[in-house]
C-alpha cells in the first residue's frame, strides 16, 4: 500500500512541477536582502512570482510585514538563505495580509513576540492573508518571559490559508499554543488547512490558557469553520486539559497522533465536525486523555485510543450531558452524532451523560455507539453513566471478558486475544470491531521540519558527573560553579557554611557519599539556594539548619526567583533532615514567587523540626484567576515536628474548570505539634484550596489543629483515609462554589486524647 501511495505522489509531484516551474520563470524575480531597511523597500515592489529571501545570519528585533498580492500560478515567496539558517530573535514576529503568499525557513527563537501573536494571517483587522501558506517554520521557546502576559504564537484568520510542516515547541507563557480566528465575517467558512505539523511538548501551565490548537471560538461556533487538521503529531501537549478545541462547525480532525499529552481533543462547541483515524498513546501517564464530545452530528469513527489514564472530562472518551436551551458559551446537547468502530485498548475511563447536574440535564439523544472495541488486559468495565443513556443506541461492540457489564444491551462480552500489528496498533483476533487494519499512524520523524532536531525526554536528576566535595566554607559554592546539568555533588561527612545564595540554573543533586551520613548544612544568607529557570533540586542525606541563617523574618530555605519564571521546576528530598529553622519568625522550607511553577515537589523518608515558618507555602496565587504553583506534591514516610506555621499551604482559587492539578498527597507520616503558631493565617495543619486529588492516607496527627480542605469546582477527588488524629482537630471540608454535600470520602480514621 504505501508504496502505492509513494509513486501515486510522486506522478502528481512531477505533473505539478511541469505545469508550474515555467510560469514560475517567467519574470519572476529574487532578492536576497541582508537587513530590515532592504528587506521593506524590497517588499513594497515584489511582484506575482517573485520571491525575497534572507541573509542567513539571525535576525534581531525584526516585526516581519509580508504582504502583496501573488496569483495561484505565481505566488510571491519569503524564504531563508538556507533553511534553518535564518533565526528571527529579540522583539520580533511576522504578519501576512494579501494573497497567495509562501513562507517558510524562518526559525524564532530567543525572544518573544512583542504583540500578541508571533505569526499572525492578518497585518490589521481588515486586511487579511488569503491563499497563502507557512510551511516549515520553526518556533521554539519563543515564549514572553512573563509567565501570565498572554500570547499566541500562530494564529490563522482570512481564508483557504495553509499551516503545514511546521515545528513548534516548549511554548511556556500563557495563550493557546495555536488559533484558527473566525471574528470577522472574512474569517468564518475559511477551509484552512493545519497539516504534518510537530506541536512538541508544553509543559503544565498550572492555569486555564494552555491550549494546544483551538479552532473559533463560542461567540461565533455556530458559524462552520471548514478547517481540516491532519497528520499533526502532538507530543506530551500538556498546558491544560483541552489540547485540541473545535469551537466551530464542519471542521475535519483527522489522522492526528497524540503523544502521552496530558488532556482531550474536545467538540467543545459546533457542529458537524468529523473526528477519524486519529490515535492515542498515553502509555497510562496520568491525565492522557481521548475524544469529549458535546453537540450536533458530530462523527468520532475509527480512532485508537491505548493507555489513556485520564479521569472524569479527560477520560478516554466522554459523551457529556447537555444544558437544555443552552446559552452559546455552556454545553449544547448532544443529538444525532455517531461513535463508531474506535478502539480502546487499556485505557481507564469511558464517561457517558458526563457533566450531568442541575443545570447540565439534557441527556444525549439519538446517537449511536457501535463496533467500538474495548480491550482492557485487567477486564475492568471503563463505563461510568452518569445520567439516562436510552437516547445512545448501542449496537455491535465487544469488549474483553468483562463480569456484569454496566450496559448490557449492544456489547458482546468475549474472551479476547489481542496483539499488536506491523501498524504499531493493537487488534483482537476473532473480531471485527474497533479500527481499521489500514489505519497508519504518522511518525514523529514525518512532520515538522527535516533540518531542526525534535525535542529528547526532558533530562532528569542524576545523569551527570559526581563531583566529590569536602566540608568547609563555600566548598559547595565553588563546586556548583563547575558543575554541569544533572551531576551530582557528593558530600562527605562534615559541616558546610554557604556564605552566599546557591543560585540554580539546571538540575543538581546534593548528596551525602557515605551510607550513614553527617552532613551538616548552614548557611548565612536570607536563603540557601534559589531556584532560577532551568533550575531543579534534589537533597539526598543531608541536615541543613538555620543556626547561621540572618536574624531576620522570612528566611527560607529554598526559593524561587522573585520575578515570575517560565520552566517549571523540580524539588526532590530523601532521606533528610531539616531542623532548627526558627532564629527569626516566618522562616520557611520553602517560598515561593507568583508565576512560578512546581512540576512536582517530593518529600520521602524525611525529618522537619522546630521551623518557625511553613514548610511549603504554596499560596502566591491568591487573585482567584485559577492560577496555583505546584502540580504534584507528595509527602511519604515524613516527620514534622515544632512547626509553627502549616506544613503544605496550597491555594488554587478561581472556579475555572481548566486544569487537572494541584494534587496533593500525604502518606504513612507523623505530624506533631504543627500549625499553632500565631502568625499561622491558616490556623490549620495543612490548607488545601482547591486542590483537585487529595490522599492523606496512612498519617499521624497528634496536638494539631484542623486539616481544612476547600473545594472550589468541579468533582476534586479528596480521600482522607486511615488516619490516626491524637490530642488533634479533625478534618474540615468546606464546598466553596455549590451547594453539593462534600464529595470527600473520610473513613477509618481514629480519633483520641492521650487521656483516654
Ligand atoms: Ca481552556
Amino acid at each position: 500500500m504505501p508504496n502505492t501511495t509513494l509513486i501515486i505522489k510522486l506522478v502528481q509531484v512531477a505533473f505539478l512541477c511541469c505545469i508550474i516551474l515555467p510560469a514560475c520563470s517567467v519574470g519572476a524575480k529574487e532578492y536576497l536582502v541582508g537587513n530590515q531597511a532592504d528587506y521593506v523597500s524590497t517588499v513594497a515592489k515584489l511582484e506575482a512570482g517573485d520571491s525575497i529571501v534572507l541573509k542567513n545570519g539571525v535576525w534581531t528585533d525584526f516585526e516581519i510585514l509580508f504582504e502583496g498580492q501573488g496569483t495561484a500560478e505565481q505566488p510571491i515567496t519569503l524564504t531563508a538563505q538556507t533553511p534553518g539558517q535564518v533565526e528571527i530573535s529579540g522583539q520580533s514576529n511576522l504578519s501576512l495580509a494579501g494573497k497567495y503568499l509562501v513562507v517558510s525557513g524562518l526559525v524564532f527563537k530567543n525572544g518573544y513576540t512583542p504583540t500578541s501573536t508571533v505569526i499572525s494571517f492578518r497585518k490589521s483587522k481588515e486586511k487579511l492573508a488569503y491563499h497563502s501558506r507557512v510551511t516549515e517554520v520553526v518556533i521554539d521557546n519563543f515564549s514572553n518571559p512573563e509567565r501570565f502576559e498572554n500570547d499566541s504564537w500562530v494564529m490563522m484568520y482570512g481564508k483557504h490559508n495553509r499551516f503545514d510542516h511546521s515545528h513548534l515547541e516548549g511554548k511556556s507563557n500563557k495563550g493557546v499554543t495555536m488559533a484558527v480566528r473566525m471574528n470577522t465575517e472574512e474569517s468564518r467558512e475559511n477551509y484552512h488547512r493545519i497539516d504534518h505539523n510537530y506541536f512538541g511538548p508544553r509543559r503544565i501551565l498550572g492555569s486555564n490558557g494552555g491550549e494546544t490548537l483551538r479552532i473559533g471560538t463560542s461567540h461565533y461556533s455556530l458559524s462552520d469553520s471548514f478547517t481540516v487538521v491532519e497528520n499533526n503529531y502532538f507530543d506530551r501537549c500538556d498546558g491544560e486539559l483541552e489540547i485540541i478545541s473545535s469551537k466551530s462547525g464542519k471542521n475535519k480532525i483527522i489522522d492526528n497522533v497524540f503523544f502521552e499529552s496530558r488532556g482531550t481533543l474536545t467538540m467543545r462547541h459546533g457542529n458537524d465536525t468529523l473526528v477519524e483515524n486519529n490515535v492515542f498513546f498515553g502509555n497510562g501517564v496520568d491525565h492522557t486523555g481521548g475524544i469529549r464530545l458535546i453537540n450536533k452530528r458530530q462523527t468520532v469513527r475509527n480512532n485508537y485510543m491505548e493507555g489513556l489514564a485520564g479521569y472524569r472530562f479527560g477520560g478516554a472518551l466522554v459523551v457529556m450531558n447537555g444544558v437544555p436551551d443552552s446559552p452559546i458559551n455552556r454545553y449544547h446537547q448532544v443529538e444525532d452524532s455517531v461513535i463508531e468502530n474506535n478502539s480502546l485498548i487499556n485505557s481507564e475511563h469511558i464517561q457517558l451523560a458526563a457533566g450531568s447536574d442541575l443545570e447540565r440535564s439534557a441527556v444525549p439523544v439519538r446517537t449511536s455507539f457501535k463496533n467500538n472495541l474495548i480491550f482492557n488486559h485487567d477486564k475492568h468495565d471503563p463505563f461510568t453513566v452518569y445520567d439516562d443513556i436510552s437516547g445512545i443506541d448501542f449496537e455491535g461492540n465487544v469488549v474483553n471478558e468483562v463480569k456484569d457489564l454496566k450496559i448490557a444491551q449492544g456489547f458482546e462480552s468475549l474472551a479476547l486475544n489481542a496483539q499488536r500489528a506491523d501498524n504499531g496498533l493493537m487488534y483482537a483476533t476473532s473480531t471485527t470491531a474497533g479500527v481499521s487494519k489500514q489505519l497508519n499512524p504518522i511518525e514523529k520523524a514525518q512532520v515538522g521540519v527535516k533540518w531542526y532536531a525534535k525535542p529528547a525526554a526532558i533530562p532528569t536528576f542524576d545523569q551527570g558527573r559526581t563531583i566529590l566535595v569536602e566540608p568547609g566554607l563555600d566548598t559547595i559554592t565553588n563546586a556548583l560553579k563547575t558543575a554541569s546539568n544533572s551531576d551530582v555533588l557528593s558530600l562527605a561527612d562534615g559541616s558546610y557554611t554557604v556564605s552566599r545564595v546557591l543560585v540554580l540554573d539546571k538540575s543538581i543533586t546534593l548528596k551525602a557519599s557515605s551510607k550513614s551520613p553527617k552532613v551538616i548544612l548552614a548557611f548565612e544568607r536570607g536563603a540557601l539556594f534559589e531556584i532560577q529557570e532551568g533550575g531543579n533540586i534534589k537533597l539526598s542525606g543531608v541536615t541543613i539548619t538555620g543556626k547561621e541563617s540572618p536574624d531576620s523574618s522570612g528566611n527560607s530555605v529554598i526559593r524561587t526567583q522573585r520575578r515570575s519564571m517560565l520552566s517549571n521546576y523540580e524539588l526532590l528530598i530523601e532521606n533528610s533532615e531539616i531542623v532548627d529553622l526558627d532564629i527569626n519568625h516566618s522562616f520557611n522550607f520553602l517560598s515561593v514567587a507568583k508565576g512560578t511553577f512546581a512540576d512536582r515537589i517530593e518529600i520521602t523518608n524525611s525529618r522537619f523540626k522546630n521551623i518557625t515558618g511553613a514548610v511549603l507555602s504554596l499560596d502566591k496565587e491568591s487573585d482567584d484567576y485559577g492560577i496555583y504553583n505546584a502540580e504534584y506534591v507528595t509527602i511519604r514516610d515524613s516527620h514534622f515536628e515544632s512547626i509553627e506555621g502549616d506544613i503544605v499551604d496550597f491555594y488554587r482559587g478561581g472556579t475555572d474548570e481548566s486544569t487537572f492539578g494541584p494534587h496533593f498527597e500525604l502518606s504513612n507520616s507523623t505530624l506533631k505539634k504543627v500549625g499553632y503558631g500565631k502568625r499561622n493565617k491558616s490556623k490549620s495543619s495543612i490548607l488545601l484550596h482547591g486542590v483537585q486529588v487529595t490522599n492523606v492516607v496512612g498519617n499521624k496527627f497528634v496536638n494539631t489543629p484542623e486539616i481544612t480542605v476547600l473545594h472550589t469546582v468541579g468533582e476534586p477527588v479528596t480521600k482522607i483515609i486511615g488516619n490516626a488524629f491524637i490530642d488533634a482537630n479533625k478534618v474540615v471540608i468546606s464546598e466553596l462554589n455549590s451547594d453539593k454535600k462534600d464529595t470527600a470520602t473520610v473513613s477509618d480514621n481514629t480519633y483520641k486524647s492521650s487521656e483516654d
